[in-house]
């Protein structure tokens, strides 16, 4: 008996018709775990639960014991559908049209799920049912919500059970315009804190009986603002603080308010790491403030640290087999939100490269059908030269 081969676009379709919204599992996992077992993969589902969070499925499942170790990573979850009414195409009915996939998730990230499955079906079929080292797949149901029960746990699970990786293709979609256009190498952080001002509340008459913080809030925001946290580094554009939020709750027209707080963001390259950058802003915040201003930031707990995975050999293998698929020189990116790729990365190097991300999150979110045998092209390809 040979192993079963799939096709990527029936895969995407019945993964898309499968209602995951986190924290629920939709049978997008069953799903997979019925592919791969039938493939020859060893599969787990494992839930991990923390107070304050509901429980959330996850897959892990491998193929083969001997290195090298690859590993495929991504998530079926996905966010609310908002409206359905207003989609062309229902968001969960996975209707295909024009060449499209229709649907929550077709993009982010189910779609390349399929191509992940159908590659190394096709990989392992061709092998005899026998990969020459192993390939891992762990999959998450938590990633687009607070991403506490997901992949940093099931990378934490696996290790437990002596589990190693050695390299890792993130399938999140990475392309801006066409499959094949950009990769990214990395990510940068986030951190959030807020600004607090103290000063002392009176009426609004007798300013001199007052201090009114809000005059020392302005001048520390100009300040923050104004300084450049760095110039970028060789893969990273420069650090950026966006403020989102200034915070005073005062109902009445006639009080100087006692404090005044104003939240804000940072996207952080490789130049800093959270302690190096919370002490550069308390710093700055400290010049502007001299010994005028009573002032504190209230720092808010971060697992969303920069990081890059260095040109080198994996780079160089993942970027030829995107060459042979596509045609495409693909663009080194360390751009956008944070992934799982944060979580990953502490346990080996990881790429991110999947569709094209133009739709995801949206109303009517779709892919091209040809871009899903394009994607599963480009990670066949992977598999073949890592495997080589
Ligand atoms: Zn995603």
């Amino acid at each position: 008996m040979s192993p079963p081969t799939a096709d990527p676009t029936t895969l995407a379709r019945d993964l898309v018709r499968c209602p995951s919204v986190t924290p629920a599992e939709g049978g997008a996992l069953a799903l997979i775990e019925g592919v791969l077992k039938a493939a020859g993969f060893t599969v787990h589902r494992v839930t991990f639960a923390e107070p304050g969070t509901p429980p959330v499925e996850n897959l892990y499942a491998r193929i083969g014991d001997a290195g090298p170790r690859f590993v495929f990573a991504g998530h079926t979850d996905v966010v609310p559908p908002g409206e359905p009414a207003k989609w062309t195409h229902p968001p969960f009915a996975g209707d295909i049209a024009g060449g499209a996939l229709y649907g929550r998730g077709a993009v982010d990230m189910k779609g390349a799920i399929a191509c992940m499955l159908a590659a190394a079906l096709e990989h392992v079929a061709a092998r005899g049912g026998k990969p020459k080292g192993s390939i891992a797949f762990l999959i998450t149901g938590d990633e687009e919500s607070v991403a506490v029960n997901g992949t940093v746990k099931l990378l934490a699970w696996a290790r437990e059970r002596g589990e190693s990786f050695d390299h890792c293709i993130l399938g999140e979609p990475s392309n801006a315009a066409a499959i094949g256009d950009t990769i990214k190498i990395g990510r940068r952080g986030s951190l959030n804190g807020t600004l607090v001002v103290t000063g002392k509340q009176g009426h609004v008459a007798y300013p001199e009986r007052a201090d009114n913080p809000v005059r020392g809030l302005v001048a520390l925001m100009a300040a923050l603002m104004a300084t450049p946290l760095d110039h970028g580094s060789a893969q990273f554009t420069a650090s950026n603080l966006e403020f989102t939020s200034i915070d005073i709750g005062n109902p009445v027209v006639n009080l100087i308010p006692g404090e005044a707080r104003a939240r804000f963001n940072i996207r952080f390259n490789d130049c800093h790491s959270q302690t190096s950058l919370r002490m550069l802003i308390e710093r700055h915040a400290a010049e502007a403030a001299r010994e005028r201003v009573r002032w504190r930031i209230d720092w808010e707990p971060s697992n969303a640290d920069s990081f890059v995975t260095k040109p080198g050999p994996f780079l160089d293998l993942v970027c030829g087999a995107i060459k042979h698929a596509t045609g495409k020189e693909p663009e080194l990116s360390t751009t956008g939100g944070t992934s799982d790729a944060r979580f990953i990365k502490d346990y080996c190097p990881v790429l991110e490269f999947g569709l094209v991300g133009q739709t995801m999150h949206q109303v009517d979110e779709h892919t091209a059908v040809a871009d899903l045998a394009t994607l599963t092209a480009v990670y066949r390809a992977i598999l073949d030269r890592y495997f080589g």
